[in-house]
């Protein structure tokens, strides 16, 4: 299978909060869209993940994530089931090696992850950035590689509810239109049951997570590039 943009991340969850509604646009746009997760989020600290065995949390979130992936119309989904909240300390060759692995058979055109500060600075956020970064320089034949984050403003408005770091200015390099495709990304993050808390303290944002959500951003890593006025489409060539 040839993929468009695959999307790296942690945890299950990180797809629909994140790029969700970019995610949505391309699948929807007749574009092959994939998602890799490493990890099955079994140590999740919110709500009901408190209260459950681990592998009952795993099991509960592995589901949360195919319903997101049927919403967001990922025509493939992989989920690993790496040590949740423990990446950092997990052999990086080894994170290498499975993100390759997943580059070589997809082929993407594209590839999206968190940015490597990882957006709440969370470790396994920063893990797969550092992973994904390294195995795109070591393929011969590398896609585009482009990191997700929040843009300052976006910042400054959810910072009553997560503290969050965004992308410094000059480093947005493509600014994403999702307004039209933000029933997509809801029904997504309405998946993630478990995660609830987090939706319902997003949803007290001033002027509404829909305003807040509007404008995905990212920054094109490989091949570098610097830009007076981000582009529009991930998958327009800058050349
Ligand atoms: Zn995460």
């Amino acid at each position: 299978m040839k993929i468009d943009i695959l999307a790296i991340f942690a945890h299950p969850d990180d797809e629909a909060y994140g790029p969700g509604g970019t995610l949505a646009k391309y699948a929807r746009g007749g574009y092959k869209v994939g998602l890799i997760t490493l990890t099955r989020g079994e140590a999740g600290s919110m709500g009901i993940c408190k209260t459950l065995p681990p592998e009952e949390v795993a099991r509960m979130r592995t589901e949360e994530l195919k319903c997101a992936a049927k919403e967001l119309n990922l025509a493939y989904l992989r989920m690993y089931s790496l040590p949740d909240k423990a990446l950092e300390n997990y052999p990086a060759e080894e994170g290498i090696r499975i993100v390759k692995t997943e580059m070589l058979a997809l082929k993407p055109t594209v590839v999206i992850t968190f940015h490597d500060k990882g957006i709440s600075g969370h470790p396994d956020h920063i893990a797969v950035a550092q992973w994904t970064r390294e195995a795109v320089k070591q393929l011969d034949s590398r896609p585009r590689l482009f990191f997700y984050g929040v843009s300052p403003s976006q910042a400054e408005k959810i910072k009553p509810y997560r503290s969050v770091i965004p992308f410094e200015n000059g480093e947005i390099t493509h600014i994403i239109q999702t307004q039209d495709f933000f029933p997509y990304k809801l029904a997504a993050i309405r998946c993630h049951a478990s995660q609830i808390e987090l939706w319902e303290k997003f949803q007290q944002i001033e002027g509404g997570y829909e305003y807040f959500a509007r404008q995905e951003h990212f920054s094109q890593i490989y091949p570098p590039l610097s830009v007076s006025q981000p582009y529009s489409d991930l998958l327009e060539s800058p050349e």
